[in-house]
């Protein structure tokens, strides 16, 4: 009830406005958002890489209000990609086709992605298009497709194993050699096309994370499950799968602790980390995941 309420809340422009102009804004992001600026972003990715961990940058925004605004946004991630290359980081970008001008014309969505991903490819890095709610799951795939005809190895597809067409997209992506980021999904979506219960949502993750790591290209396993992890590391070292072969994502001042144990055991980690005045819907979501989060943020109001 809550989780549906907060996602409910993320998708309302007043309290959006409201929210991200107030006072106590920054109280209320720093756990999950590595700041303001480009520059607070890349000392986090910095310290990141000091201690090992790759990331990918995301320039905070989705579902802009035109074309102006989406070319802004294009022009936010290019100097993102000039900083990572000037300071030789271990970092990709991810990026909502939302942001790019999807809703107002798919032509100009087209030429901005590409435009990204042609200079990815430049400084030899990878644009990781992150899935939105199911209204633009085909768009969006069909985009990273025809991105990877002509730009194979720089763009990344996002998989939400809590729909139910996910496996049929998986197949699709693995036959060509398209690589992917496995997640359970973090938006509001009714039963008509998606699991309700969690225990079916792991269950098919788990499905698909085996299918990607038998079939796919370099997949990426994000998520902060344990129990999931656990299984991806039995799994990994029952199939003797390569360490090069796939990674671990989880986003940015999320369960530390597990990050940090799968770093000291070797494994490839690489952390989400988002910046930019548009942190609302990101935090919203983040808070629908775990309530609690709810009480974390609230303590740290009041801690003055
Ligand atoms: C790198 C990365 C990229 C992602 N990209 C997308 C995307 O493109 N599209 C999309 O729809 N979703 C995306 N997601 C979000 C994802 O779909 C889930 O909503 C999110 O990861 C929560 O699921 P979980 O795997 O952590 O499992 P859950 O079952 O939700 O949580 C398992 C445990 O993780 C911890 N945890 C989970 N969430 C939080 C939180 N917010 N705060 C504190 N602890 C938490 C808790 O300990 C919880 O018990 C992404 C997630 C990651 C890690």
């Amino acid at each position: 009830m809550l989780r549906r309420s907060l996602l409910y809340l993320s998708g309302q422009p007043w309290l959006r406005r409201w929210m991200e102009h107030s006072p106590v804004s920054r109280k209320l992001t720093s756990r999950f958002v590595a700041g303001r600026s480009l520059s607070d972003a890349i000392r986090i990715l910095q310290k990141l890489s000091s201690e090992n961990i790759l990331s990918t940058l995301d320039y905070l925004g989705e579902n802009v209000s035109s074309l102006e605004d989406a070319a802004a946004s294009t022009g936010c991630y290019l100097k993102a990609l000039a900083e990572i290359e000037r300071a030789a980081l271990p970092a990709t970008v991810s990026v909502k086709l939302t942001q790019l001008g999807l809703n107002f014309s798919e032509q100009a969505c087209r030429a901005n992605i590409r435009t990204l991903v042609d200079r990815a490819r430049v400084i030899g890095t990878r644009v990781e298009v992150d899935m939105e709610s199911s209204a633009y799951t085909d768009r969006t795939l069909r985009l990273v497709t025809e991105l990877h005809n002509d730009f194979a190895g720089h763009v990344r597809a996002v998989i939400q194993a809590y729909l139910y067409r996910s496996e049929v997209d998986v197949r699709m992506l693995c036959a060509r050699r398209i690589p992917v980021r496995l997640c359970k999904g973090a938006y509001q979506e009714s039963m008509s096309v998606a699991f309700a219960r969690k225990a079916d949502v792991d269950a098919n993750y788990v499905k698909l994370m085996k299918l990607l790591l038998a079939e796919g290209t370099h997949p990426a396993i994000a998520g902060h499950d344990e129990n999931i992890v656990r299984e991806a590391i039995r799994h990994i070292k029952e199939q003797n799968i390569a360490p090069d072969c796939y990674e671990f994502q989880m986003l940015y001042g999320i369960r530390r602790d597990l990050q940090r144990r799968l770093i000291a055991r070797g494994f490839r980690l690489r952390l989400y980390v988002p910046y930019g005045d548009a942190w609302y819907p990101y935090l919203m979501r983040r808070l629908a995941e775990r309530p609690a989060n709810v009480l974390f943020l609230a303590k740290n109001l009041l801690r003055g």
